[in-house]
């Protein structure tokens, strides 16, 4: 007994494991303040409507501003937000920020008042009773039409259909509020499941884009998947865009919307002020 005891007690003081854990304490203190000192800060990626080749709207995409260690992206620092229960402060800023960007937008006489707003939602804050409530108030306070509001969901949310997910489905689509599947086809959705939701569109993953090309074996997925949305009809947006081929090959296939490099990298707010202005067209 006292052997395993010790046996056990080594591992706990394993340096390797202890440095781990205190740098995952130093990341979860920092995060804490992050969100009282509003460390963090939003890109906006435009999406493009491949019917009229113009700007559809924009994804916001949250970035960290760390005092020491610069500009951090979502993957170094979400996973530990969603661990320690911090996203959901920080998801429901981004969705309050977001949210008044867009009425400041729609202030600005020469941007199109139609524009969308996109936002990834953790499936954590889903499932969270005063959900709803905050989103009611956000879009009460920035006045900007429910309809305009477009939240990113993954297949496994849905799949795991809680009664608290269901009830907030239907309470987004009793506001107009769109849902969108994001990340579509890297999760494992039933589709006559999907389809007893109304969701507004599919997100097609980027990693299928980028495969759209390369490889031969993998080119009928993203025609597949875009003929499943009409078929359950749903919009359909195609992420990761990097080359003018692939824009060719969806335009082709008939894909709503897109989103990519080839288009735009998430951009600082003041440089989509200085995109919109210069009224592009793809
Ligand atoms: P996502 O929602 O699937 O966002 C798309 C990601 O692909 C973004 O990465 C975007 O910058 C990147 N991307 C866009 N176009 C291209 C392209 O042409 N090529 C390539 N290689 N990448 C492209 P980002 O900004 O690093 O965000 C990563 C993920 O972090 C997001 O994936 C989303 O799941 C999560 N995330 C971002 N912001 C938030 C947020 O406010 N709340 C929550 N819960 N998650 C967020
Ligand atoms: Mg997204
Ligand atoms: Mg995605
Ligand atoms: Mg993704």
């Amino acid at each position: 007994r006292a052997k395993a005891l010790g046996r056990a007690r080594y591992h706990i003081f394993d340096p390797a494991m202890y440095q781990e854990a205190i740098q995952l304490l130093e990341m979860e203190n920092d995060l804490r303040r992050a969100i009282e000192r509003q460390e963090f800060l939003i890109y906006y990626q435009p999406i493009i409507s491949l019917t009229t080749g113009m700007i559809a709207g924009f994804e916001a995409l949250v970035r960290w501003q760390h005092p020491v260690r610069g500009l951090i992206d979502p993957i170094d620092f979400i996973p530990i937000a969603e661990e320690t229960g911090l996203i959901n402060d920080i998801n429901i800023w981004v969705l309050q920020s977001a949210c008044q960007q867009l009425r400041t937008w729609q202030n600005h006489p020469t941007i199109p008042k139609n524009l969308t707003i996109s936002i990834n939602l953790t499936a954590r804050l889903l499932s969270h009773p005063n959900l709803i409530s905050q989103v009611d108030q956000i879009i009460y306070e920035t006045n900007i039409k429910s309809a305009s509001l477009q939240l990113e969901i993954t297949e496994s949310v849905i799949m795991e259909n809680t009664e608290a997910v269901k009830r907030m489905l239907q309470q987004m689509k009793e506001r107009e509020i769109k849902l969108v599947i994001d990340d579509f086809g890297t999760g494992y959705s039933s589709l006559s499941y999907l389809h007893r939701f109304s969701l507004h569109a599919l997100k097609i993953d980027k990693s299928f884009v980028k495969r759209m090309q390369d490889n031969q074996e993998d080119m009928g997925l993203v025609p597949a998947m875009i003929s499943i949305a009409k078929s359950m009809s749903m919009s359909v947006i195609a992420e990761g865009v990097e080359t003018k081929e692939q824009l060719e090959e969806l335009k082709s296939l008939n894909c709503e919307f897109a989103q990519g490099y080839l288009f735009s990298k998430p951009l600082e707010q003041e440089l989509v002020v200085d995109l919109l202005a210069s009224n592009p067209r793809w």
